[in-house]
């Protein structure tokens, strides 16, 4: 699946941001929304001076919910990013060191103190993981549930993060541009191709795909 998509697409070069704190903060505003608003939101950030863990904290009543507005959902987008910032500085200041002292700890125990800010789960801890730390976890999201689904690599409709993930980590070896290459080609694949409503005569996945080959039997059944 992943050589396959490799092959069709290329790398992908994701994430888009070389700075490990500007990175933790897209993995913190990109969820349910597209990434242009995730920039447009950290534009808003930086011309009001709120860029670094010590502005954000120290931010003016109401001035981080209106920097983030792009980014829907921003009142608990701020409350995030609030945590997230006084996590940082609860591991150092100025926020910098603080990041890079929380961002060299072992996989578990960053995760650990990920999921301890309110919001966060283990997607997003995941993505500050992969992206952010360079450890080789495999990001799970729906994009990867619902196309494993389809092709078949996934029996199971529940959305088991976990469970998904460990079954990943047990196929791939623990590569860390591997996984975020794969991470960012299925996100390309589900936001594209495999959509609620599948395109499968544009998938590079549709020859062995269980659901193109079902629509496929179903198609040649009716005629
Ligand atoms: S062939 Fe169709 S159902 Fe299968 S992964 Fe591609 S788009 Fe999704």
């Amino acid at each position: 699946m992943y050589g396959r998509l490799l092959q069709a697409w290329g790398p992908q070069g994701w994430w888009p941001a070389a700075d490990p704190w500007e990175m933790a903060m897209g993995a913190v505003l990109t969820q349910a929304v597209a990434w242009r608003n995730v920039e447009m939101a950290l534009a808003r950030l930086k011309a009001h001076g709120l860029w670094e863990p010590e502005a954000i904290v120290e931010a003016p009543p109401g001035l981080l919910e209106a920097s983030l507005r792009p980014t829907r959902y921003f009142s608990s987008k701020a409350q995030r990013l609030r945590g997230l910032a006084q996590l940082v500085l609860a591991y150092g200041r100025p926020g910098r060191q603080g990041l890079a002292r929380l961002l060299a700890l072992s996989a578990p125990s960053l995760r650990q103190a990920l999921l301890s800010v309110r919001g966060i789960g283990p997607e997003t801890a995941d993505d500050i993981l992969l992206y952010g730390a360079g450890h080789p976890v495999f990001v799970v999201d729906r994009y990867t549930h619902r196309i494993f689904l389809r092709i078949g690599f996934w029996p199971d409709p529940r959305y088991r993060y976990h469970a998904i993930q460990r079954a990943v980590e047990r196929a791939l070896p623990p590569d860390v541009v591997q996984y975020q290459e794969f991470h960012a080609l299925l996100v390309r694949l589900g936001k594209e191709v495999c959509r609620p409503t599948p395109r499968c005569g544009m998938c590079p996945l549709a020859d062995g795909c269980r659901h193109a080959a079902g629509e496929a039997a179903g198609r040649r059944g009716g005629v």
